[in-house]
């Protein structure tokens, strides 16, 4: 009959778990496991799933590697952050990019209209109606006046949060 239980199971399990088989292990307990069965399989067993482990804790550095090469990231980012409050940024030249070509959109927009007006200044200036001009497109102006000052505006509002 194959005894499945033996008195020494634990300490042979302690021993193979501390890494103390089959080297550092009292020499009647090595004996006894050398001639145990039950010992025997616990301690192979048991040194099965520490090797295991021991290859786990060696993949577990992979994790590891990717938290450095993360904080590195972090790093550059913060730096980079850091670095865009000084120099003229990309963003600034595209949003830059964005306002003159809105500005030069509307402008091309009303070209035609501002050179009607302009047009009829001068007819105005020569006939000294100037009131008739203003009240006819005042609003229009008013517009245009807005648009200036509001897309610089915006643009500085864009960049400066950033
Ligand atoms: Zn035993």
């Amino acid at each position: 009959v194959t005894p499945h239980e033996c008195h020494f199971e634990s300490e042979a399990l302690a021993a193979a778990l501390q890494s103390r088989w089959p080297a550092r292990v009292d020499p009647a307990l090595r004996a006894h496991i050398e001639a145990c069965p039950v010992c025997a399989d616990v301690v192979a067993i048991a040194g099965a799933v520490d090797d295991a482990r021991e290859e786990m804790r060696v993949g577990a550095v992979v994790p590891d590697a990717g938290r450095i090469w993360w904080g590195a990231q972090l790093r550059a980012r913060r730096d980079a952050v850091r670095t865009a409050g000084r120099p003229i940024t990309a963003i600034q030249v595209i949003a830059f990019a964005c306002a003159s070509g809105f500005l030069g959109a509307c402008f091309g927009a009303t070209s035609r209209w501002f050179q009607a007006v302009l047009d009829r200044a001068m007819a105005a200036i020569a006939g000294l109606d100037t009131s008739a001009l203003v009240a006819e497109h005042g609003a229009l102006l008013i517009v245009i006046a807005a648009l200036a000052l509001l897309v610089p505006a915006a643009v500085f509002l864009a960049v400066g949060r950033d």
